[in-house]
């Protein structure tokens, strides 16, 4: 058990791990997709201290609930999550001197919940008879009703979910590309909390109006589309088991389907030509980005994330052999090269 930490320790610790969290690099990544060249550019979020986007949620929203005063130095943080939150909150939750329960369903790999234990937090995985993830919250609440001293995140109900990419990731995107002078046309994002669409959406519309902004989807369980569970897929991260307070659809633009037997393909396609090992939900928003500048033209500036790594999976059909189908879109992806931004003006990917 880590000992409570002073506030100036806690200062202390909060200002090395900001150090450590964000400030991505942008990535160009060239290809050629149904004959033409193209470029989609991508924040490499797998770079951050746990490996995931995630983590700038959890430094962000624990730094504001102790600024807000909501959290004491100490409580327990407890989370229901399907993974990268729980490593987020484990690690930087223990470096801050926090116990932490993650409620987490059982179904996600081991990988998950040994990294979470890893840090040291407690795993109370919750089978599909408990409810799924629906049951994870219900208990994350419950135990917060029955127990002093917890903290609870609520990541899919939290404005600073939101706020942590308008205030992070957003700016960082929008500065990456205007030290090439480009200006992004198009931002897409898997939709798992909603909050880097709406974060990094939030900003960037409020720089540049007529961006799009469009939230993607797995093909084979379409949740925001419907607005309730519906199949089953294997982008894990992205698509729980409703559309979460914190979405709001209305704000953005189409919903954007991609299958997750392509995504597999894709994140493959970007680790074994490009040495860019991502999760399943990466090689879903590349595609997203292809199909998004598939509607706007071949220039179209269009901006994704990488949200995680690859080693999380190595026990999933990322690591075995796809089956391909006529409708997928990775099999007519050539990957080129990378570059990253931003670069001296000389070596903009535009001009090359
Ligand atoms: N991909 C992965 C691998 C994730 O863990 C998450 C977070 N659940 C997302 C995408 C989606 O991010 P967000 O919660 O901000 O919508």
């Amino acid at each position: 058990m880590a000992s409570i930490l002073t506030r100036p320790l806690l200062d202390a610790r909060t200002e090395a791990l900001r150090r450590l969290i964000g400030n991505t690099p942008l990535l160009a990544i060239h290809a050629r997709f149904r004959g033409h060249r193209r470029i989609v550019y991508a924040k490499s979020e797998q770079v951050n201290l746990t490996g995931s986007i995630k983590d700038r949620m959890a430094l962000y929203t624990l730094a504001q609930a102790y600024s807000a005063g909501e959290i004491a130095p100490g409580d327990t943080i407890a989370e229901a999550t399907s993974g990268n939150t729980g490593i987020s909150f484990a690690a930087i939750g223990r470096a801050l001197g926090h116990p932490v329960k993650i409620f987490m369903p059982d179904w996600m790999s081991e990988e998950r919940k040994n990294l979470i234990r890893s840090y040291g937090a407690e795993v109370v995985p919750v089978s599909r008879e408990q409810g799924g993830f629906v049951g994870a919250i219900q208990m994350a609440e419950e135990f917060a009703r029955s127990h002093r001293e917890v903290f609870l995140p609520r990541q899919f109900s939290n404005r600073a979910n939101v706020d942590a990419h308008a205030a992070t990731t957003g700016p960082e995107i929008a500065a990456q590309l205007e030290e090439c002078h480009l200006h992004p046309d198009a931002f897409v994002a898997g939709v798992g909390t909603g909050g880097t669409v709406m974060g990094v959406g939030a900003f960037l519309r409020s720089r540049f109006p007529r961006i799009r902004i469009h939230p993607v989807e797995p093909a084979e369980s379409p949740t925001l589309s419907t607005g309730h569970k519906v199949g089953k897929h294997r982008i894990q991260g992205i698509s729980d088991e409703f559309i979460p307070a914190i979405v709001r659809l209305e704000q953005l633009d189409a919903i954007v389907p991609v299958s997750d037997g392509d995504s597999i393909l894709m994140a493959q396609k970007l680790a074994m030509q490009l040495g860019l090992g991502v999760g399943i939900s990466s090689g879903c928003n590349f595609l997203a980005a292809l199909v998004v500048q598939e509607q706007l033209g071949p220039k179209a500036v269009v901006v994704t994330v990488f949200p995680d790594d690859n080693k999380k999976y190595l026990s999933t059909d990322l690591l075995r052999d796809e089956r391909v189908h006529d409708a997928y879109l990775s099999p007519e992806v050539e990957l080129l090269g990378l570059s990253t931004m931003p670069r001296s003006c000389a070596f903009c990917p535009r001009d090359n």
